[in-house]
């Protein structure tokens, strides 16, 4: 069927004017699959992307209906391959550096690293979060192969070898029974931390879980950079094919706090609500920057109901 190249609707005299109608801040999963949403829509859309997916380390993605085991970059090109045919989608290889929002008029001001200022009608927020690793050497290198953060996402393939869980509170004891749904050959090391009640340790012992209060000194990898086995500062070892974390993490942007977005306290993320909507009207988030689950799959969705709601928000303005 011929897709028609014109603009579609004239912009209705009580609309202001801008550059953009919705700017998407980061194009991994979410920021793609908003744009890709939007660009069907017909709307004026900016995808800009400053840097690197939260993945990049991983040699592949799991668990994404259709595209289970593609390497991250790869999906990534098929969702900026798939945006070609959506003539209003403008893509640019550029960080949002500031956004404020006029409050007379509604309008979103930007400015990109580049220097170019900006204006749009409609924000959505889709940059990720950073993982912080505990200072361990060897945590850094061996991160996306050797130590893993999520069981969904890599517990399939650790399947029955010995793996090690690392945590330094009460969360490690939860979080070594989840992954012993994946193998029965589980450590929970807490890298000097002594403070496991009673009851988790014998929730722990019932299920064969061995616990490593020593200090860790290293995690010696492979050259392939999976994990090899954990060196203590007691000079014992542990081996052990992977290290499984609960990363610390922060948003990757700190545009959500310039444009005063409600923060949850505990997490850092950023609150939205039904509609993906950030507590500011007109700002939406979506994917590992707010609360849902930390996956490629549930991102992409976040990105698509964010585009939904735009769109459907955009229209009632024009059509008041
Ligand atoms: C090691 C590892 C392995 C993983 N494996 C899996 C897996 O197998 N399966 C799975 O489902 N999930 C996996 N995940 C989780 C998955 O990576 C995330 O859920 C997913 O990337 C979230 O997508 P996103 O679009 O929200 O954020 P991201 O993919 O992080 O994309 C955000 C983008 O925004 C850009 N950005 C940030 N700030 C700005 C700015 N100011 N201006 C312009 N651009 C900006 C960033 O550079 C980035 O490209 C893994 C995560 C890690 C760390």
């Amino acid at each position: 069927m011929p897709v028609s190249k014109r603009r579609p609707f004239k912009r209705p005299r009580h609309v202001p004017a801008t550059d953009y109608e919705v700017v998407i801040v980061g194009a991994g999963a979410a920021g793609l699959s908003a744009a890709l949403l939007l660009g069907r829509c017909r709307r004026r859309v900016l995808l800009c992307d400053g840097g690197r997916p939260r993945n990049h380390f991983s040699p592949a993605v799991h668990g994404f209906l259709s595209r289970d085991g593609i390497r991250p970059h790869e999906l990534l090109a098929i969702g900026h391959e798939q945006l070609k045919p959506y003539p209003t989608v403008e893509q640019r290889q550029n960080c949002v550096s500031t956004a404020t929002k006029d409050p007379e008029t509604g309008i979103f001001h930007l400015t990109l690293d580049s220097g170019r200022a900006l204006t749009t009608r409609k924000i959505i927020l889709a940059t990720g979060v950073i993982d912080i690793l505990p200072p361990i050497k060897g945590m850094h290198e061996l991160w996306g192969r050797g130590v893993l953060h999520c069981p969904y996402c890599h517990g399939f393939e650790i399947c029955d070898q010995p793996v090690a869980v690392y945590g330094t509170d009460k969360s490690v004891a939860g979080f070594a029974l989840l992954i012993s749904r994946w193998s029965k050959d589980v450590t929970v090391c807490t890298d000097g931390w002594t403070g496991m009640s009673e009851h988790a340790r014998h929730r722990l012992k019932r299920h064969g879980i061995a616990i490593y209060e020593q200090p860790i000194r290293e995690l010696v990898g492979r050259r392939n950079h999976q994990l090899h086995h954990i060196e203590f500062k007691d000079a014992s070892t542990l081996p052990s094919a992977a290290l499984f974390i609960h990363s610390s993490q922060k948003q990757r942007s700190d545009l959500a706090t310039q444009l005063g977005c409600r923060l949850l306290q505990r997490s850092g993320a950023v609150w939205v609500d039904k509609r993906i909507q950030t507590s500011v009207a007109g700002v939406y988030a979506a994917g590992d920057t707010t609360p849902a689950a930390q996956q490629a799959i549930i991102a992409a969705a976040e990105g698509a109901q964010a585009g939904i709601s735009c769109n459907e928000q955009l229209t009632r303005e024009e059509c008041a």
